[in-house]
C-alpha cells in the first residue's frame, strides 16, 4: 500500500482498536492508547514549532516513551534522527550537528551530555523522559508526561506525506568500518520491509496473536523494523525490555511467553552458555531470528540443541531498512548461509575490481541489492551515496557467493579482507573454526602489519567459563583445520570482546589495539 508509517498504524488501530499493543514491566497499551499518546505528542511538537521535514531525534532505550515518540515525529511530519544512548557526547555532538535535529527526546540519565553539548547544535527543545512511571522532573525543560499533557489540549493538524520521497528516519550506520552516515530511508522503504518480511514469514506468523521479545535496541535499525514497525503493521503486540540482562530476558520468556525474538548472535551466545537454560522454556518462541552479524554454524547448533528453539539467520543493512536475505521457514534452511532474497528484492554478485561483471554461481564477489527498501542516499554525502548506489543498485560492501538455489554465504566485509603474504584470508572463515573448539565463547580474527607478510593472522579468544586451553591447544586445533598460511600466527586471551551497542564486534577496535 502506499501509505506512511502513520497511516500504516491507523489502518492497524482501526481494525484491533482493543487489542495489546505493547507490554512494558507489566503495564499494557492498547492499540487505541497508542493511537491517542501518538496524537497528543504530535499536537506538542507542532506547538513546539516543529514542521514537514524537520529532524527530531530519539535518544531513548525500548519503552513506551520510544514507540511514542517515534510515530509521534512521524505523525507531525518529522524526520526521526535515531541515537544510540550509550554515545558519548563527541558522538552524540557530531550526529546532531550533521543532521540539524531542532528537538530531542532523550532519558533523564543521557540528559547531561545532551546539555553539555546543545550550545553547539540547532537544538530548541529539550524532551526528557524517565522510565520510572510518573517521570521525574530532572531539569528545567519540559518531561515527557507534561509534553505529551500539552499536545492533549491542542488541535492537530494534519501532515501530507508522499511515501515514495518523503525520508521518515536518519539510521545512522553503526560505524564499525569508519565514520557513521546517515542512510535516508523513506516511508514507503521502511513499510516494504514491513510488507517483505511479513510475506516472508507469513507461515510463521499469526497477526493479531503475535508477540515479539523486543530486546535488540529500537534506535538499530534491525530492531525497529523486525520488532516493532512488523509487529505494529499486523498488529500483534510488543514485549519491550530496556536492556539485554540475560536472567531478565528469560524471566521475560517464562512469564510473558512471546512467540519470535529478532536477536543477534552475542545474545545467543550468552543464552546458549546460561546454566539452567532448559527451564524457562525458550522452544515457545517460533522463530529466532538472527542478524545484524555472522552467526557462527556451531553457535546456531548448539543454542538449539540447548534450547529446542529454531533459528533462521537473515541479513541485512542500514541502508536496505534492513532484511534483504533471510533464511525461509517455507523451505530449506541451511546454516551458515543467509538464505534467499525477500520478496521483490533482486540482487547478484559482481566482481569487486569494477563492480559491473556479474559473476557465476559459486564465486565471490560482492553483494548488490536492487529493491524498494534500499535507501534514498546518504544525509548530505552525495560522494559517499554516488559510491553506495549505482544505477539504483546498492553495493553493500560485502563479500558473498550465491549456490544454485539463489542461497547467499556473506564470507566477510570488503574492509576485513586479511592478505597474508598475498592469499586472501577471509577472518569468519577462521572464526568459524576456532568456534568449534570446545573451549571455546567467542573469537575474532584480524590482519596485523607485519614486514614479510605484509598482514598476518590474529585471533583474539574468550574462553567458556571454568574452561581452559593454552595459546598452542588453539593454534594446534588451526592446523588441523585449515591450510597453514590461515592459521593465526598470533593469539590473546580476552575476558570480553570490544562490540557496538547491538553486540557486533569491533574488529576495527581490535585493530587499532593491536597496531599501538
Ligand atoms: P558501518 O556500515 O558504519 O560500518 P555497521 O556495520 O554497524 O556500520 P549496519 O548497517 O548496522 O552497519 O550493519 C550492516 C552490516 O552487518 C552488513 O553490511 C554486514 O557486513 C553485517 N551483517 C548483517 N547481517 C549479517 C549476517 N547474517 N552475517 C554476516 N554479516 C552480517
Amino acid at each position: 500500500p502506499n501509505w506512511s508509517l502513520q497511516e500504516m498504524l491507523a489502518h492497524t488501530v482501526s481494525e484491533h482498536p482493543d487489542a495489546e499493543a505493547m507490554t512494558f514491566y507489566g503495564r499494557k497499551t492498547t492499540y487505541r492508547e497508542l493511537e491517542d499518546a501518538v496524537r497528543a505528542f504530535a499536537s506538542a511538537l507542532q506547538q513546539a514549532g516543529i514542521q514537514k521535514g524537520d529532524r527530531v531525534a530519539v535518544m531513548l532505550p525500548n519503552s513506551p516513551h520510544f514507540v511514542i515518540s517515534y510515530y509521534g515525529i512521524l505523525t507531525a511530519g518529522g524526520i526521526v534522527t535515531q541515537v544510540n544512548p550509550m554515545l558519548v557526547e563527541r558522538e552524540l555532538q557530531y550526529i546532531l550537528t550533521d543532521s540539524g535535529a531542532k528537538a530531542i527526546v532523550a532519558l533523564d540519565t543521557v540528559y547531561p551530555r545532551v546539555r553539555a553539548v546543545e550550545a553547539e547544535t540547532d537544538l530548541e527543545k529539550v524532551i526528557v523522559a524517565s522510565l520510572q512511571s510518573g517521570g521525574q522532573s530532572v531539569s528545567p525543560d519540559e518531561t515527557f508526561e507534561a509534553f505529551l499533557a500539552s499536545g492533549k489540549n491542542h488541535e492537530f493538524h494534519p501532515v501530507s506525506i508522499n511515501p515514495a520521497e518523503d525520508v521518515a528516519i536518519l539510521q545512522y550506520t553503526g560505524g564499525t568500518t569508519g565514520r557513521s552516515k546517515g542512510a535516508m530511508l523513506t516511508h514507503r522503504n521502511l513499510l516494504a520491509n514491513v510488507v517483505q518480511s511479513f510475506e516472508f514469514f507469513k507461515s510463521d506468523f499469526h497477526p493479531g496473536q503475535d508477540r515479539c521479545l523486543t530486546v535488540i535496541p529500537l534506535f538499530h535499525v534491525f530492531g525497529m523494523t523486525a520488532c516493532m514497525n512488523l509487529t505494529l503493521y499486523a498488529g500483534s503486540s510488543l514485549v519491550l525490555l530496556p536492556r539485554f540482562d540475560i536472567k531478565e530476558v528469560l524471566e521475560t520468556i517464562k512469564r510473558e511467553k512471546p512467540t519470535s525474538f529478532p536477536g543477534v548472535p552475542t545474545m545467543y551466545v550468552a543464552l546458549t552458555n546460561y546454566p539452567g537454560v532448559e527451564e524457562y522454556g525458550v522452544d515457545s518462541i517460533r522463530t529466532c531470528n538472527s542478524g545484524s552479524a555472522p552467526m557462527p554454524v556451531e553457535l546456531m547448533r548448539e543454542f538449539e540443541r540447548r534450547t529446542g528453539a529454531k533459528v533462521l539467520e537473515g541479513y541485512g543493512l542500514s541502508e536496505a531498512s534492513p532484511t534483504t536475505h533471510c533464511n525461509p521457514p517455507f523451505a530449506e534452511r541451511k546454516p551458515g548461509s543467509v538464505g534467499i532474497g525477500f520478496p521483490s528484492t533482486e540482487y547478484k554478485i559482481v566482481d569487486t575490481e569494477t563492480g559491473e561483471r556479474e559473476l557465476p554461481i559459486g564465486e565471490l564477489g560482492e553483494l548488490i541489492i536492487h529493491g524498494p527498501q534500499v535507501m534514498k542516499g546518504y544525509w548530505n554525502m552525495p560522494e559517499e551515496t554516488k559510491k553506495a548506489l549505482r544505477n539504483g543498485w546498492l553495493y553493500t560492501g560485502d563479500l558473498a557467493r550465491m549456490d544454485e538455489q539463489g542461497y547467499v554465504y556473506i564470507m566477510d566485509r570488503k574492509k576485513d579482507l586479511i592478505i597474508a603474504s598475498g592469499y586472501n584470508v577471509y577472518p569468519r572463515e577462521i572464526e568459524e573454526v576456532i568456534y568449534e573448539h570446545p573451549a571455546v565463547k567467542e573469537a575474532a580474527v584480524i590482519g596485523v602489519a607485519d614486514p614479510y607478510r605484509g598482514e598476518t593472522v590474529k585471533a583474539f579468544i574468550v574462553l567458556k567459563d571454568g574452561a581452559n586451553a593454552t595459546e598452542q591447544d588453539i593454534a594446534d586445533y588451526c592446523k588441523a583445520n585449515m591450510a597453514p598460511y590461515k592459521v593465526p600466527k598470533l593469539i590473546e586471551f580476552r575476558s570480553e570482546l570490544p562490540k557496538t551497542n547491538v553486540g557486533k564486534v569491533l574488529r576495527r577496535t581490535l585493530r587499532e589495539e593491536a597496531s599501538r
